[in-house]
């Protein structure tokens, strides 16, 4: 399958740009699978607000992204010249593993009927059997029959039972992966970190290019560790080990206007940027405030502590 994905962070895009990039990047990958489509923007923003007001849209459809293309025009809810100034959306082309090509098994995935996280992936989760009859035992509903399902279902599990609000997202996925078994490549977005990505793989490839009008700060970005869960459900505290980088870890962004493109291939990507920077397996990519900064849970002998921002020829 195909993951596209766009966060502009203090560019004014309008919804209609944001729909155009997310479709052009699918179409571009659409030569990995293309059984059926989806995306998820911004919604129309409540003015009573439940979860800080934000809402968020998901459009799915079966057949190719031109089917997909048809019908985001259709949804006389959406403000299509509504200026989304620092925006994340997400899109996903698929190929059928698990469950029929389908509306409803088409990506991307949510936590609930809130779309309080919605997810899309590339891969098979292996152990999703055992997953989902936990979750099912916890009381969360499923609507599809794929194996991508339990991964929104658990961030919403974890997010349920989180201990303290002060919880952040790439902590909830880092958490979340855990417990993933198979091949996966993932971009999380989420109502309750409005302007945020999370994205991780294991198996499957992902990379993220970056774009700016100001020179990047850096070429490498320090890995941030995590030391990991002390015992279930418990992380410890303080447990980020700051870089040595004088940088720091506000290095991509600083809180400058720029923009990031998730995807499964450069070729989605090189028309927009050159500078990029490939996922290895395990770390967790976070955008937060516009700043890039790359997790793992746990240091292994002889890995290699930077990820570097590479120039595509
Ligand atoms: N296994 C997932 C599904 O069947 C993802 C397939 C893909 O990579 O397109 O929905």
């Amino acid at each position: 399958c195909g993951i596209f994905a766009y966060l502009n962070y203090r560019v004014p895009r309008t919804r209609k740009e944001i729909f155009e990039t997310l479709l052009k990047g699918l179409q571009r990958l659409e030569y990995r699978g293309y059984d059926s489509a989806g995306i998820a923007v911004d919604g129309p923003n409540k003015t009573k607000p439940d979860i800080n007001g934000n809402t968020i849209c998901l459009i799915k459809q079966r057949g190719k992204v031109k089917a997909l293309d048809e019908e985001l025009y259709k949804k006389d809810s959406l403000d299509l010249d509504e200026e989304l100034c620092t925006h994340f959306g997400i899109a996903h082309t698929r190929w059928a593993t698990h469950g029929e090509p389908s509306a409803v098994n088409s990506h991307p995935h949510r936590s609930d009927k809130n779309n309080e996280f919605v997810v899309i992936h590339n891969g098979i989760i292996t152990n999703y059997k055992e997953l989902k009859e936990y979750l099912i035992t916890k009381g969360y509903e499923f609507e599809s029959e794929t194996d991508t399902e339990v991964i929104p279902k658990l961030i919403k599990y974890v997010y349920d039972n989180r201990e303290n609000d002060s919880i952040t997202f790439s902590t909830l996925v880092e958490r979340v992966i855990q417990q993933l078994e198979g091949a996966f490549a993932l971009v999380f977005k989420s109502r309750h970190f409005p302007g945020e990505a999370v994205s991780t793989r294991r198996g499957s490839p992902l990379l993220i290019g970056v774009r700016s009008e100001h020179e990047l700060l850096t070429e490498h970005i320090p890995i941030q560790y995590n030391s990991g869960l002390l015992k279930e459900g418990v992380q410890e505290k303080n447990s980020y080990n700051r870089s040595d980088s004088s940088n720091g870890i506000n290095s991509v962004g600083d809180g400058r206007a720029v923009e990031y493109y998730f995807a499964s291939d450069a070729s989605a990507i090189i028309e927009h940027t050159n500078k990029v920077l490939y996922l290895e397996d395990n770390d967790v990519a976070v955008v937060t405030g516009g700043n890039l900064s790359i997790h793992r849970v746990n240091r292994q002998a002889g890995e290699n502590p930077v990820r570097a921002i590479q120039t595509l020829q």
